[in-house]
C-alpha cells in the first residue's frame, strides 16, 4: 500500500511574546473589551433562537440562572449562533429547526424542518505511536524531572523563552490513500471537495502523544495518526430522543 501526500509541514500555533492567542485573548483582552459595540453578558446559557419575523431568526432567548426567568434579545442585522459541535445543534433542535416530525415526536414545536441539523457529527479517531530515541532533549525528561519543569516555567514566566514556548506538534501532514485502493470498490470516497482532500493526518510530535504521565524511563517522538475523512457520522437526534424538550444538556448528560 502507497499514500498520496497532499501536505506536510511545520506546526503552525498562533504565538505571540510566548503566549498562545485564543478567542479570549483576540477578542475579549481589555483593549477589545471596552470597544462600545461589544457587550458580553456573563452565566448567560442561550436556550433558543427565536423567529422574529417569518423565516428570520434574530431573537436569542438565554437564562442566567437555569430555574430563573427566559430574556429575549433581538439583534438589529444578524445572529451568529457559534455554541460548538454539541451546543449547536441542541440550541436549533430545541427551537424547533431540524427534523419535524421527530422534533414534534419528543414535544419540540417543529419552526422550520430542517433535517440535516445534528445529523453530521464527526468523531475524529486517533491512533497515537511512540518510538525511542537517543536523545534526552523531549518533554519526558523535564516531566519526570520536577525542579527542571519548575527552572523551564521560571524562564517561561521571566524571559518568555525556553522549551514551554514550543508547540510540543512540530511536524503535520494530510495524507491519502490512493484512489484505486480496493476498499473504494465498496464504499464512496468520503473526503471533502472534487480535488481529493486528505483521509487521514499525521502528527509528529515531541515526546508521547497524548501528553500524560510518561513511562518512567525512555525518550520519545510520537507519530499519530488521525482519520481526518469519515464515512461514519453520529446522529444528535438520538440524545434529543432521550432528552425530549429539556435543552441543558448538563442536566440530562450527567443522568443519562
Ligand atoms: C481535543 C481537541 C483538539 C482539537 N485540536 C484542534 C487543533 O489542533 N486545531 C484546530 O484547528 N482545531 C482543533 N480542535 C477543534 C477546535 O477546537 C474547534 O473547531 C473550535 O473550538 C470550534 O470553535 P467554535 O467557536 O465553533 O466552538 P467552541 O470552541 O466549542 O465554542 C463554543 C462555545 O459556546 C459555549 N456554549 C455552548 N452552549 C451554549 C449555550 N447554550 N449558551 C451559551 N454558550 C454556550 C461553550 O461553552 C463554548 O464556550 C480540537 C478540538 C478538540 C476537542
Amino acid at each position: 500500500m502507497y499514500y498520496i501526500l497532499v501536505i506536510l509541514g511545520w506546526g503552525q500555533a498562533t504565538i505571540k511574546n510566548g503566549s498562545k492567542s485564543s478567542s479570549a485573548t483576540s477578542y475579549l483582552a481589555p483593549q477589545y473589551i471596552s470597544r462600545p459595540s461589544l457587550h458580553v453578558l456573563l452565566h448567560a446559557r442561550v436556550t433558543r433562537v427565536l423567529q422574529t419575523t417569518p423565516g428570520t431568526f434574530r431573537t436569542v432567548e438565554l437564562v442566567q440562572d437555569l430555574n430563573g426567568p427566559r430574556f429575549n434579545l433581538t439583534a438589529r442585522k444578524e445572529l451568529i449562533l457559534s455554541a460548538g459541535s454539541i451546543g449547536t445543534p441542541n440550541i436549533l433542535l430545541h427551537s424547533g429547526i431540524g427534523n419535524s416530525s421527530i422534533l414534534a415526536s419528543v414535544g419540540i414545536q417543529p419552526v422550520h424542518n430542517l433535517p440535516s441539523v445534528g445529523q453530521n457529527l464527526s468523531e475524529h479517531l486517533l491512533l497515537p505511536f511512540g518510538f525511542l530515541v537517543n536523545s534526552t532533549n523531549t518533554y519526558e525528561t523535564a516531566e519526570r524531572n520536577a525542579p527542571l519543569a519548575a527552572e523551564e516555567l521560571i524562564e517561561w514566566n521571566t524571559t518568555r523563552s525556553g522549551p514551554l514556548v514550543d508547540n510540543p506538534l512540530s511536524h503535520m501532514g494530510w495524507l491519502r490513500i490512493p484512489d484505486n485502493a480496493s476498499i473504494f470498490e465498496r464504499f464512496p470516497d468520503p473526503a471533502a471537495g472534487p480535488n481529493g482532500t486528505a483521509h487521514y493526518e499525521f502528527v509528529i510530535s515531541n515526546g508521547l502523544l497524548p501528553v500524560a504521565p510518561p513511562p518512567p524511563t525512555g525518550n520519545f517522538f510520537g507519530v499519530t495518526s488521525a482519520v481526518v475523512s469519515l464515512a461514519a457520522r453520529m446522529h444528535f437526534m438520538s440524545f434529543i430522543r432521550c432528552a425530549g424538550s429539556n435543552v441543558f444538556l448538563d442536566r440530562w448528560v450527567s443522568n443519562d
